[in-house]
Parts: structure tokens; sequence; C-alpha cells
């Protein structure tokens, strides 16, 4: 089966940045938020489970799922929103391991914000951390996104430490310098998970 490279770290930390330079060298991309909106899109069996449980509320004019009403029904109600994880978790990862083994370069990238946290690490051969000081993670972030840095404050306080991600990882990239030092450090690691996944 195909070799898997888990990609992870905080917000702001890099991930996408890092994983569109694995895929400029070829390199598929598997994206679990992607892949969560895949499973529930319309006329997948995610969807038509939502349905049947929440009532057709649940669904847009258009018949795409209504995350907003989904939102409000999971929110104070601990019940619904582990009847939704029940649904949903087993559905993300049965369908990460299909594109993943669709994929056709030499290895493939996991891309996952809450890999830890989430137990994805799980389902990958080896994992490559994103890591920058929380000082930078707020500072690139709220250049990038419409959020004040109390904001970004609470969601890497609601993420596994820097401290966690780093001891899991087996790889770290370091991602506080510029992009053509990421760039490098992307080249270096490509070259050794091409070894790793010829030998395994
Ligand atoms: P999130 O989990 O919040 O979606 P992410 O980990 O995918 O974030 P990116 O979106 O790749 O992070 O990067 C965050 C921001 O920092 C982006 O605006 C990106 O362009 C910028 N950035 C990434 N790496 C660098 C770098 N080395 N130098 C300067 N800016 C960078």
């Amino acid at each position: 089966s195909k070799f898997v490279v888990g990609l992870t770290g905080g917000i702001g930390s890099g991930k996408t940045t890092v994983a569109n330079l694995f895929a400029e060298l070829g390199i598929d991309l598997v994206d679990a938020d992607v892949v969560s909106r895949e499973v529930v899109a319309k006329g997948t069996e995610g969807l038509a489970a939502i349905v049947e449980h929440f009532g057709s509320s649940a669904l847009l004019e258009n018949g795409e799922l209504n995350r907003a009403i989904l939102r409000d029904k999971i929110f104070n109600t601990p019940s619904e929103r582990k009847w939704l994880n029940g649904l949903l978790h087993p559905l993300i990862r049965a369908e990460m391991l299909t594109q993943l083994q669709n994929a056709t370069s030499a290895y493939a990238i996991l891309v996952v914000p809450l890999l830890f946290e989430n137990g994805l690490d799980s389902l990958v051969n080896c994992t490559l951390v994103v890591d920058i000081s929380p000082e930078l993670q707020i500072k690139r972030t709220t250049e990038r996104d419409a959020v004040d840095a109390q904001q970004v404050k609470n969601i890497i306080a609601s993420q596994a430490s820097r401290d966690e991600k780093l001891s899991k990882a087996d790889d770290v990239i370091d991602n506080q310098g510029d992009i053509s030092a990421l760039r490098d450090k992307v080249a270096a690691l490509h070259n050794k998970y091409i070894k790793l996944a010829a030998q395994t």
C-alpha cells in the first residue's frame, strides 16, 4: 500500500503552503478539510443520513447541506454532536484511505490540521509538523484572515500544544524563515520520503 506522510501544524503555521510545495514536486495530496466536505456533498449517503436524522431543515434550497443549521443543532446538544461525529468520522476516514490508495506519486501526503488530536496519525507511515512560534502564528493568520489576535489565541489554545506536536513529529519543518528557505527544506524532505517509500 501507498507510503503516506501525515502533514500537520497549528493554525497559520503554513500547512497549505508546504503542501503546495510538495504538489509542485509531483506529490499527490489528500486534504482532510476537502474530504470532510466531499462526504456530505449532494447525492452522498452521508448527506442522506443527516437528512434522515435531522429532517430536511438541514438542507439549503439548492439541496446542499445547511452547515449553519447543522452547527446550531449540535452546538448545545452533546448527544447530537456525538451522533454526527459517529456518522462522519468513519466516512471521512474511509474516503481519505480511498484517495490515498488512488494516489500515483511515489508517496502521498495527507494534510490534516488536527492529525494528532483526532488520532489520524494511525493512518500514516510518518508525520511532518510545520512549526512556527505562536507570535508568528498570530501575525500570519491576522494578516491572512479577518480575525483578531484574541481569536487566533483561542484557536491555538484549542489545538494540541506546540510541544505535544513537536514530541509526536517524525519530522519538523521550521517555517519561520522565507519561502525560498522553505522550498529547500521541502526538497530535502521529498528526497528522504522517496527513499523511505522505496524501502517500505
Ligand atoms: P490554517 O490551518 O489556518 O488554514 P495553514 O497552516 O494552512 O493555515 P498557510 O495558509 O499555508 O497555513 O499559511 C498561513 C499564512 O502565512 C498564509 O497567508 C501564507 O501565505 C503565509 N506564509 C506561509 N509560510 C510563510 C513564510 N515562510 N513566509 C511568509 N509567509 C508565509
